[in-house]
């Protein structure tokens, strides 16, 4: 039976969760006793004392990633063991989805119901690594008489993943589960604000049979834990999902260490282009309000571009309008509740104060305020601006909000090219009948993943990640396991 509301507010009352790191398969306080306090964006109280790691966790954590990888229990383990394994992880999430789900919900304000989804995608994740990578076969190459060239892919050794608060279960399984699977050890930093379900999932990870040491996790602040496990010359490759700007730094820690891959899933400012023809206005409509005010706006390919061509905008305007009534506030912790608040008191400024941006420099048709709800402060309706140009801070910069910038084209060459006037390339989407333009728009759209007739498509068995400076490789499909793995020719002369 799905839990109710009075049955998820007894189970946060009585919480009580580890917030220490996790090294070599045990929890242990940061070197230096430090901590800090997660806070429940809900309520504005602490959620947990999580461990402030600094530099040295962060080498003890990379040591035992280093001596399991060297050990080889995990690296060089049979395909079979390794299915087993992250099969039985998989296991270990569902058999414990409620307690990740409110762990995410507490720490993030994300919707309970949208939390347990996340849940079982990170369970999903682990079965399909899992089971793929004792299926992903390498190569033999043409080669003269007597000699055979192989190509082989092996693990690179020790990998860094640092992850944001957005999806903290989710994204920290979609950092490791392909890292994994490619037989890697890791050390995983979460966010400041949700570090409680990444380190619970490394408990889960050592009962499935996880050796010690492959993973660890060491929660802290960005520009101490995150900057030294960016600059670690003894980590070998380096996977980050957050926002550009600290994207970009992490180019700057590889040049300045080991030269170390980086591998980054950044910001974005997706477009949602609606044509004339479009096929199922009402659907479409759906997809726009999913689109951009799912977990409110905080979504990397959150679509906050709406481009609706002349003939359909008023038409496609007031239906929105008829939409946003119905997404009222709540309490996340309330399975009812589709809008949930911003996930602290500084993202909550940052997106009023783009509230205020907008009034100047656009047309405010819904929203536009701070609300509270259930006691909690940090909502913000949600709110769409119309007449919004390229000109606009409202077209061109990530809110990560509830915010929508509806801009308006007539001809198709228009569409794409104010679809494409961004420096992010994460995804766009687009409805029409036409199938000779889905196929133009899918080649010309400057985007890691296009959706025809839907709004950003994701799954395990697709590449997603993002051109421009939405960032560099991609995550999920076979492509996110390679990426941690180096390319070994052998020559062999016999
Ligand atoms: P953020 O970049 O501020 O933080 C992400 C991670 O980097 C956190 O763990 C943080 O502690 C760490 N960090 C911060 N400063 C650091 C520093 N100086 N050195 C090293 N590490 C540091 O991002 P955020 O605010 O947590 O998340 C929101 C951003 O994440 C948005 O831009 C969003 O688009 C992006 N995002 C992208 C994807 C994707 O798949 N493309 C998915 C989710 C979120």
């Amino acid at each position: 039976m799905p839990l109710t509301y009075d049955d998820w507010k007894r189970r946060a009352a009585s919480l009580d969760a580890d917030g220490r790191a996790w090294i070599a398969g045990r929890r242990c306080p940061a070197e230096g006793g430090a901590t800090l306090d997660s806070i429940n964006p809900m309520t504005a109280a602490p959620v947990a004392a999580i461990a402030a790691c600094e530099a040295a966790d962060v080498d003890r954590a990379v040591a035992a990633a280093r001596t399991a990888f060297v050990a080889g229990d995990w690296a060089r383990a049979e395909p079979g063991e390794r299915r087993r394994v992250m099969l039985a992880i998989a296991g270990e999430i569902r058999a414990h989805t409620e307690e990740l789900a409110l762990l995410d919900s507490l720490e993030s304000g994300k919707c309970i119901t949208e939390a347990l989804e996340d849940a079982e995608e990170a369970a999903v994740l682990f079965d399909w690594y899992g089971e793929v990578q004792d299926k992903a076969y390498d190569r033999v190459a043409p080669s003269p008489a007597n000699v055979q060239a192989t190509i082989t892919h092996e693990p690179l050794g020790v990998v860094g993943a640092v992850v944001p608060w957005n999806y903290p279960l989710h994204n920290s399984a979609v950092k490791l589960a392909p890292a994994l699977a490619a037989g890697n050890s890791l050390v995983l930093k979460p966010a400041e604000e949700s570090s409680l379900s990444a380190l619970r999932l490394a408990e889960l990870c050592q009962a499935a049979g996880l050796p010690d040491g492959v993973l660890n996790v060491v929660p802290g602040h960005g520009h101490l834990a995150g900057d030294a496990l960016g600059r670690h010359d003894d980590v070998d490759a380096l996977g980050f999902t957050g926002s550009t700007e600290i994207g970009k730094r992490f180019m700057v820690y590889a040049g300045e260490s080991n030269m170390k891959p980086v591998w980054l899933e950044c910001g974005g400012k997706s477009p949602l282009l609606i044509f004339d023809d479009c096929p199922d206005l009402e659907a479409a409509v759906d997809a726009a309000v999913a689109g951009i005010f799912t977990h409110a706006g905080q979504v990397c390919s959150a679509h906050s571009r709406l481009l609706l061509q002349d003939g359909i905008h008023d038409a496609f305007l007031e239906a929105l309008d008829a939409r946003l009534v119905n997404l009222v506030p709540g309490d996340p912790l309330d399975p009812a509740t589709r809008l949930g608040p911003l996930v602290s008191r500084a993202q909550f400024d940052k997106v009023r104060d783009y509230l205020a941006i907008g009034r100047d420099e656009a047309t405010l048709r819904h929203g536009g305020e701070a609300l509270t709800a259930a006691g909690g402060e940090l909502f913000v309706a949600p709110t769409v601006f119309t007449g919004v140009t390229p000109a606009h801070r409202l077209f061109r910069e990530e809110i990560f909000g509830p915010v929508l910038a509806v801009s308006r084209f007539a001809g198709e060459a228009e569409g794409v090219a104010l679809a494409n006037d961004s420096r992010y390339g994460l995804a766009a989407s687009l409805w029409t009948r036409d199938l000779g333009r889905a196929h133009r728009l899918c080649d010309t759209l400057e985007a890691g993943t296009v959706t025809v007739n839907g709004v950003d498509a994701v799954s395990p068995q697709t590449p997603f990640g993002g051109t421009k400076e939405s960032g560099i490789g991609r995550d999920y499909e076979l492509a996110g396991m390679r990426k941690y793995m180096a390319l070994k020719t052998r020559w062999i002369h016999y």
